[in-house]
Protein backbone atom coordinates (compact mmCIF):
# COMPACT_ATOMS: atom_id res chain seq x y z
CA UNK A 1 0.00 0.00 0.00
CA UNK A 2 1.54 3.72 -1.33
CA UNK A 3 0.48 6.93 0.14
CA UNK A 4 0.77 9.30 -2.42
CA UNK A 5 1.18 13.30 -1.41
CA UNK A 6 1.30 15.82 -3.94
CA UNK A 7 3.65 19.35 -2.80
CA UNK A 8 4.16 22.35 -5.20
CA UNK A 9 7.50 23.68 -4.31
CA UNK A 10 7.79 27.43 -5.79
CA UNK A 11 11.55 28.76 -7.01
CA UNK A 12 12.74 25.64 -8.74
CA UNK A 13 11.88 23.59 -11.97
CA UNK A 14 10.69 25.23 -15.45
CA UNK A 15 6.78 25.53 -14.84
CA UNK A 16 6.19 28.81 -13.61
CA UNK A 17 9.21 28.88 -11.42
CA UNK A 18 8.25 25.49 -9.28
CA UNK A 19 7.60 22.14 -9.75
CA UNK A 20 5.51 19.45 -8.60
CA UNK A 21 6.82 16.45 -6.84
CA UNK A 22 4.82 13.63 -5.85
CA UNK A 23 6.17 11.19 -3.53
CA UNK A 24 4.97 7.61 -2.18
CA UNK A 25 5.83 6.49 0.95
CA UNK A 26 5.03 2.54 1.34
CA UNK A 27 2.80 2.38 4.50
CA UNK A 28 2.42 -1.62 4.17
CA UNK A 29 4.38 -1.54 7.82
CA UNK A 30 2.25 0.82 9.45
CA UNK A 31 -0.79 -0.63 8.08
CA UNK A 32 -0.50 -3.81 9.54
CA UNK A 33 0.79 -2.45 12.21
CA UNK A 34 -2.39 -1.07 13.12
CA UNK A 35 -4.74 -3.55 12.48
CA UNK A 36 -2.89 -5.58 14.58
CA UNK A 37 -3.21 -2.90 17.29
CA UNK A 38 -7.33 -3.32 16.23
CA UNK A 39 -7.57 -6.78 16.30
CA UNK A 40 -5.41 -5.96 20.12
CA UNK A 41 -8.17 -4.27 21.03
CA UNK A 42 -11.03 -6.28 20.23
CA UNK A 43 -9.39 -9.67 21.50
CA UNK A 44 -8.73 -7.28 24.91
CA UNK A 45 -12.46 -6.23 24.78
CA UNK A 46 -13.74 -9.76 23.75
CA UNK A 47 -12.13 -11.34 26.71
CA UNK A 48 -12.94 -9.02 29.38
CA UNK A 49 -16.34 -8.83 28.27
CA UNK A 50 -16.99 -12.29 28.75
CA UNK A 51 -16.86 -12.28 32.37
CA UNK A 52 -18.19 -9.39 32.62
CA UNK A 53 -21.41 -10.68 31.33
CA UNK A 54 -21.27 -13.81 33.72
CA UNK A 55 -21.53 -11.39 36.72
CA UNK A 56 -23.79 -8.52 35.26
CA UNK A 57 -26.44 -12.09 34.51
CA UNK A 58 -25.82 -13.22 38.34
CA UNK A 59 -26.30 -9.91 39.88
CA UNK A 60 -29.84 -9.30 38.30
CA UNK A 61 -30.27 -13.70 39.90
CA UNK A 62 -29.39 -12.44 42.96
CA UNK A 63 -31.53 -9.48 42.83
CA UNK A 64 -34.27 -10.75 42.01
CA UNK A 65 -35.12 -15.14 41.56
CA UNK A 66 -32.50 -15.91 43.73
CA UNK A 67 -32.76 -13.64 46.53
CA UNK A 68 -34.54 -16.05 49.32
CA UNK A 69 -32.41 -18.98 48.16
CA UNK A 70 -29.58 -18.88 50.62
CA UNK A 71 -28.08 -22.45 48.70
CA UNK A 72 -28.59 -20.71 45.12
CA UNK A 73 -26.46 -17.31 46.16
CA UNK A 74 -23.64 -19.37 47.87
CA UNK A 75 -23.11 -21.19 44.73
CA UNK A 76 -23.25 -17.82 42.41
CA UNK A 77 -21.22 -15.64 44.63
CA UNK A 78 -18.85 -19.10 43.94
CA UNK A 79 -19.30 -18.79 40.08
CA UNK A 80 -18.99 -14.92 40.69
CA UNK A 81 -15.64 -15.14 42.38
CA UNK A 82 -14.15 -17.18 39.76
CA UNK A 83 -15.19 -14.64 37.00
CA UNK A 84 -13.62 -11.76 38.95
CA UNK A 85 -10.70 -13.75 39.53
CA UNK A 86 -10.43 -14.38 35.69
CA UNK A 87 -10.73 -10.35 35.11
CA UNK A 88 -7.95 -9.73 37.87
CA UNK A 89 -5.95 -12.47 35.67
CA UNK A 90 -6.10 -11.11 32.47
CA UNK A 91 -5.31 -7.42 34.01
CA UNK A 92 -2.26 -8.76 35.14
CA UNK A 93 -1.10 -10.25 31.78
CA UNK A 94 -1.74 -7.43 30.58
CA UNK A 95 0.16 -5.30 32.59
CA UNK A 96 3.18 -7.60 32.22
CA UNK A 97 2.89 -7.95 28.89
CA UNK A 98 3.40 -4.24 28.21
CA UNK A 99 6.02 -3.93 30.66
CA UNK A 100 8.55 -6.81 29.01
CA UNK A 101 7.41 -5.19 25.93
CA UNK A 102 8.85 -1.93 27.06
CA UNK A 103 11.87 -2.86 28.93
CA UNK A 104 12.62 -5.62 25.88
CA UNK A 105 15.68 -2.84 24.48
CA UNK A 106 17.07 -2.39 28.31
CA UNK A 107 19.70 -5.35 28.75
CA UNK A 108 19.38 -7.78 31.94
CA UNK A 109 22.70 -6.88 34.08
CA UNK A 110 22.61 -9.11 37.22
CA UNK A 111 24.24 -12.13 37.83
CA UNK A 112 22.32 -15.62 38.64
CA UNK A 113 23.07 -18.99 39.01
CA UNK A 114 20.34 -20.25 37.13
CA UNK A 115 20.28 -23.62 38.67
CA UNK A 116 19.56 -22.38 42.14
CA UNK A 117 17.20 -20.05 40.72
CA UNK A 118 15.27 -22.97 38.52
CA UNK A 119 15.35 -24.65 41.81
CA UNK A 120 13.38 -22.61 43.44
CA UNK A 121 10.59 -21.46 40.89
CA UNK A 122 10.05 -25.23 40.58
CA UNK A 123 9.83 -25.16 44.77
CA UNK A 124 7.02 -22.55 44.28
CA UNK A 125 4.79 -24.58 41.80
CA UNK A 126 4.79 -27.43 44.14
CA UNK A 127 1.62 -26.73 45.13
CA UNK A 128 -0.10 -26.29 41.58
CA UNK A 129 1.64 -29.75 40.40
CA UNK A 130 0.43 -31.21 43.58
CA UNK A 131 -3.24 -29.94 43.27
CA UNK A 132 -3.13 -31.54 39.49
CA UNK A 133 -1.69 -34.88 40.56
CA UNK A 134 0.94 -33.79 38.40
CA UNK A 135 4.68 -35.42 39.49
CA UNK A 136 7.77 -32.58 39.22
CA UNK A 137 11.50 -33.27 38.30
CA UNK A 138 14.74 -31.07 38.53
CA UNK A 139 17.66 -32.15 36.52
CA UNK A 140 20.18 -29.39 36.90
CA UNK A 141 24.39 -29.89 37.15
CA UNK A 142 26.12 -29.93 40.51
CA UNK A 143 28.32 -26.66 39.86
CA UNK A 144 27.04 -23.30 39.65
CA UNK A 145 25.71 -22.14 36.24
CA UNK A 146 26.14 -17.84 35.83
CA UNK A 147 24.17 -16.16 33.51
CA UNK A 148 23.27 -12.61 33.29
CA UNK A 149 19.50 -12.31 33.67
CA UNK A 150 16.37 -10.37 34.99
CA UNK A 151 15.87 -12.94 37.68
CA UNK A 152 11.71 -11.96 38.23
CA UNK A 153 11.35 -12.15 34.48
CA UNK A 154 13.06 -15.65 34.26
CA UNK A 155 11.23 -16.82 36.79
CA UNK A 156 8.28 -15.57 35.26
CA UNK A 157 9.27 -17.46 32.25
CA UNK A 158 10.08 -21.09 33.89
CA UNK A 159 6.42 -20.87 35.49
CA UNK A 160 4.36 -19.77 32.73
CA UNK A 161 6.11 -23.10 31.17
CA UNK A 162 5.92 -25.15 34.09
CA UNK A 163 2.48 -24.28 34.65
CA UNK A 164 1.34 -25.22 30.68
CA UNK A 165 2.97 -28.33 31.23
CA UNK A 166 1.21 -29.21 34.23
CA UNK A 167 -2.23 -27.58 32.96
CA UNK A 168 -1.56 -29.27 29.15
CA UNK A 169 0.36 -32.00 29.70
CA UNK A 170 0.46 -35.34 31.15
CA UNK A 171 1.16 -36.62 34.96
CA UNK A 172 4.87 -35.85 34.57
CA UNK A 173 7.02 -32.74 33.97
CA UNK A 174 10.56 -32.46 34.05
CA UNK A 175 12.87 -29.04 34.55
CA UNK A 176 16.20 -29.70 33.12
CA UNK A 177 18.93 -27.37 32.99
CA UNK A 178 22.07 -28.48 30.28
CA UNK A 179 25.43 -26.69 30.35
CA UNK A 180 27.47 -29.91 28.78
CA UNK A 181 26.38 -29.06 24.68
CA UNK A 182 28.08 -31.93 22.66
CA UNK A 183 28.88 -28.89 20.21
CA UNK A 184 31.42 -27.08 22.06
CA UNK A 185 30.50 -23.57 20.48
CA UNK A 186 26.93 -24.26 22.22
CA UNK A 187 28.64 -25.05 25.63
CA UNK A 188 30.87 -22.21 25.85
CA UNK A 189 28.38 -19.38 24.58
CA UNK A 190 24.86 -20.80 25.54
CA UNK A 191 22.69 -22.53 28.39
CA UNK A 192 20.10 -24.56 27.71
CA UNK A 193 16.72 -24.89 29.44
CA UNK A 194 13.83 -27.68 29.08
CA UNK A 195 10.51 -27.85 29.93
CA UNK A 196 9.39 -31.53 29.16
CA UNK A 197 5.76 -32.65 29.78
CA UNK A 198 4.49 -36.53 28.97
CA UNK A 199 0.99 -35.00 27.62
CA UNK A 200 -1.03 -35.95 24.31
CA UNK A 201 1.44 -33.16 22.78
CA UNK A 202 0.35 -30.23 20.19
CA UNK A 203 -0.84 -31.35 16.88
CA UNK A 204 2.13 -29.63 14.41
CA UNK A 205 -0.48 -26.97 12.63
CA UNK A 206 -0.33 -25.01 15.95
CA UNK A 207 3.45 -24.78 16.95
CA UNK A 208 4.30 -21.57 14.70
CA UNK A 209 1.42 -19.27 16.40
CA UNK A 210 1.70 -20.81 19.86
CA UNK A 211 3.45 -17.34 21.04
CA UNK A 212 0.57 -15.22 19.46
CA UNK A 213 -0.96 -13.24 21.83
CA UNK A 214 -4.50 -15.11 22.64
CA UNK A 215 -4.27 -18.16 20.37
CA UNK A 216 -4.88 -21.01 22.22
CA UNK A 217 -5.07 -24.75 20.81
CA UNK A 218 -8.30 -25.52 22.66
CA UNK A 219 -9.39 -22.49 24.12
CA UNK A 220 -12.24 -24.19 26.20
CA UNK A 221 -9.32 -26.03 28.02
CA UNK A 222 -7.22 -22.98 28.44
CA UNK A 223 -10.03 -20.88 29.67
CA UNK A 224 -11.12 -24.41 32.37
CA UNK A 225 -7.79 -24.19 33.39
CA UNK A 226 -7.51 -20.15 33.98
CA UNK A 227 -5.40 -19.47 31.10
CA UNK A 228 -5.03 -16.21 29.58
CA UNK A 229 -3.97 -16.97 26.57
CA UNK A 230 -0.66 -14.66 27.06
CA UNK A 231 1.93 -16.91 28.64
CA UNK A 232 3.73 -17.37 26.01
CA UNK A 233 3.36 -14.09 23.87
CA UNK A 234 5.30 -12.80 27.34
CA UNK A 235 8.17 -15.62 27.89
CA UNK A 236 8.59 -14.45 24.05
CA UNK A 237 9.30 -10.93 24.91
CA UNK A 238 11.22 -11.77 27.97
CA UNK A 239 13.32 -14.59 26.14
CA UNK A 240 14.12 -11.56 23.28
CA UNK A 241 14.90 -9.61 25.85
CA UNK A 242 17.45 -11.93 27.08
CA UNK A 243 18.83 -12.40 23.64
CA UNK A 244 17.56 -15.83 24.25
CA UNK A 245 15.94 -18.20 21.76
CA UNK A 246 12.64 -20.76 22.02
CA UNK A 247 11.86 -23.63 20.54
CA UNK A 248 9.19 -26.10 21.00
CA UNK A 249 9.45 -29.96 19.76
CA UNK A 250 6.10 -32.19 20.12
CA UNK A 251 4.54 -35.45 19.35
CA UNK A 252 1.49 -37.11 20.31
CA UNK A 253 3.46 -39.97 21.72
CA UNK A 254 5.71 -38.89 23.78
CA UNK A 255 4.49 -34.87 24.61
CA UNK A 256 6.08 -31.46 24.32
CA UNK A 257 9.25 -29.97 25.13
CA UNK A 258 9.71 -26.58 25.34
CA UNK A 259 13.42 -25.39 25.21
CA UNK A 260 14.93 -21.34 26.44
CA UNK A 261 18.16 -21.12 24.58
CA UNK A 262 19.94 -18.38 26.67
CA UNK A 263 23.54 -16.66 26.47
CA UNK A 264 25.88 -16.97 29.06
P1 LIG B 1 -2.88 -19.98 28.07
O1 LIG B 1 -3.13 -18.88 29.02
O2 LIG B 1 -4.07 -20.34 27.24
O3 LIG B 1 -2.26 -21.17 28.72
P2 LIG B 1 -0.35 -19.62 26.65
O4 LIG B 1 0.08 -18.47 25.80
O5 LIG B 1 0.44 -19.89 27.87
O6 LIG B 1 -1.88 -19.35 26.99
O7 LIG B 1 -0.38 -20.93 25.75
C1 LIG B 1 -1.05 -20.90 24.51
C2 LIG B 1 -1.66 -22.26 24.19
O8 LIG B 1 -0.63 -23.21 23.91
C3 LIG B 1 -2.46 -22.89 25.32
O9 LIG B 1 -3.79 -22.41 25.33
C4 LIG B 1 -2.37 -24.36 24.99
O10 LIG B 1 -3.39 -24.69 24.07
C5 LIG B 1 -1.04 -24.51 24.27
N1 LIG B 1 0.02 -25.11 25.14
C6 LIG B 1 0.97 -24.43 25.82
N2 LIG B 1 1.80 -25.27 26.47
C7 LIG B 1 1.38 -26.52 26.18
C8 LIG B 1 1.83 -27.85 26.54
N3 LIG B 1 2.87 -28.05 27.36
N4 LIG B 1 1.13 -28.91 26.04
C9 LIG B 1 0.07 -28.73 25.23
N5 LIG B 1 -0.40 -27.51 24.86
C10 LIG B 1 0.24 -26.42 25.32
Amino acid sequence: TFEVALRYIPGIGAVNGGAALISLTDITDREQASQMRRDFVANVSHELRTPLTALMGFIETLRGPARDDAPARDRFLTIMQGEANRMNRLVGDLLSLNRVESEERVRPREQLDLGAHLASTLKSLEPVAEAADVQLFLEIPEEPTLVTGDPDQLQQVFTNLVENAIKYGGDQVTLRLRTRDRDPAVRAAAVRVEVIDNGNGIDPVHLPRLTERFYRVDSHRSREQGGTGLGLAIVKHIVNRHRGRMRVESSAATGTVFTVILPR
